[in-house]
């Protein structure tokens, strides 16, 4: 089976194309732009860039014409589009990459693959656009309400991406993914920026108010069950649907911190305050009871263990993240 992956060079997209080249039955063709986001090379660093099963194509989804000759040579049988600017706090200083990266991008994406035909498109998309929920958890049919241009981007694409379903029968699945955390994330990111920061001995910028001091609630994912849960509900979901992909283990930064300061040996002491950013959601919340129905499986639920053994990583691969904090 031939797959498209866009965005494949990413914190998400080459953990996804690994899991995929696992299989001898795919052929992976990866379409990203190399940006900033891209830098660590995360696929040569994996070792699967030279891969038979494997082919890059350096090219911008916004590139219409780029796309449809990838569609046209390529002929993929499904296609997974990650390719975004996944940064909030890069949004809140300028959207229009955002704009054009994750909306217009994806809908070169969309009407390509109705042109072609293509079986079926996975449109990766996040909890953010639901916004934040002070009690209890969103499901899959509640409203949208984006906070921040990057999360105002993604349900742009993902209604797109719907109204194309109903218009054309537009064979598209959309997956709402909490936070992922795991192997190959680029250090602006919390979790890899708090921990290279103290593998440094550096302090780490929580954000912090008298009224919310780091009481930010989010699930952590972790991004191989993300990637196993994508490619689940590519091959049990239905045309049209929405999956959500909570992360079981919703923890507030200040938890998340502590966590990596007991495991560094440090005390609060290696807090440095910061502001929080404008329009800050609380808490992000989803119900994974539609995924779990379809019989998805989780293989990472122990948060502990699994921040100890990314600690380990970042501790041994200093190699891959070190340039990137330049
Ligand atoms: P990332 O920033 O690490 O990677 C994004 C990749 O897309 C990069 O390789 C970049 O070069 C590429 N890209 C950006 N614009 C492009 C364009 N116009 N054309 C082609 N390639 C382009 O992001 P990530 O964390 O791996 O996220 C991947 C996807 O998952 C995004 O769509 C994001 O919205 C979604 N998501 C991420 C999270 C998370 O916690 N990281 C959670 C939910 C959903």
């Amino acid at each position: 089976m031939k797959i498209l992956v866009t965005g494949g060079s990413g914190f998400i997209g080459s953990s996804f194309i690994r899991m995929l080249l696992e299989s001898k039955d795919f052929f992976v063709v990866n379409m990203d732009k190399l940006t900033y986001a891209a830098k660590g090379k995360n696929l040569e660093h994996m070792k699967i860039s030279d891969n038979k099963r494997y082919k890059f194509v350096h090219g911008d989804i916004c590139d219409s014409r780029l796309v449809e000759k990838v569609f046209e040579e390529e002929k993929p049988e499904i296609i997974f589009n990650f390719a975004a600017e996944s940064h909030v706090d890069k949004s809140i200083v300028n959207s229009y990459l955002f704009e054009k990266s994750n909306i217009l991008g994806a809908g070169n994406i969309f009407r390509s693959a109705i042109e072609h035909g293509t079986k079926r498109v996975v449109q990766i998309s996040t909890d953010e656009v639901y916004g934040s929920i002070k009690k209890g958890s969103f499901f899959e049919e509640d409203k949208l309400n984006p906070s921040s241009p990057y999360s105002a981007s993604k349900t742009a694409a993902e209604l797109i991406a719907l109204s194309y379903h109903k218009t054309y029968g537009f064979p598209v699945i959309i997956t709402r993914s909490a936070n992922n955390y795991g192997e190959y994330q680029f250090p602006e990111k919390l979790l890899p920026l708090f921990i290279t920061n103290l593998i440094d001995g550096k302090k780490v910028p929580l954000m912090w108010s008298t009224e919310n001091p780091g009481l930010n609630q989010r699930d952590w994912l972790h991004v191989e069950d993300n990637c196993r849960a994508i490619w689940f509900v590519s091959q049990n979901g239905d045309d049209g649907e929405i999956y959500n992909i909570p992360g079981e283990n919703e923890r507030t930064n200040m938890y998340m911190t502590q966590l990596l300061l007991d495991q560094f040996g440090f005390g609060e002491e290696m807090i440095e305050r910061i502001e929080h950013r404008k329009g800050h959601d609380f808490r992000y919340s989803i119900s994974g009871e539609k995924l779990k129905d379809l019989g998805f499986i989780y293989n990472h639920l122990d948060l502990k263990e699994e921040i100890g053994k990314l600690v380990e990583w970042y501790k041994n691969n200093s190699d891959w993240w070190r340039p990137l904090k330049k």
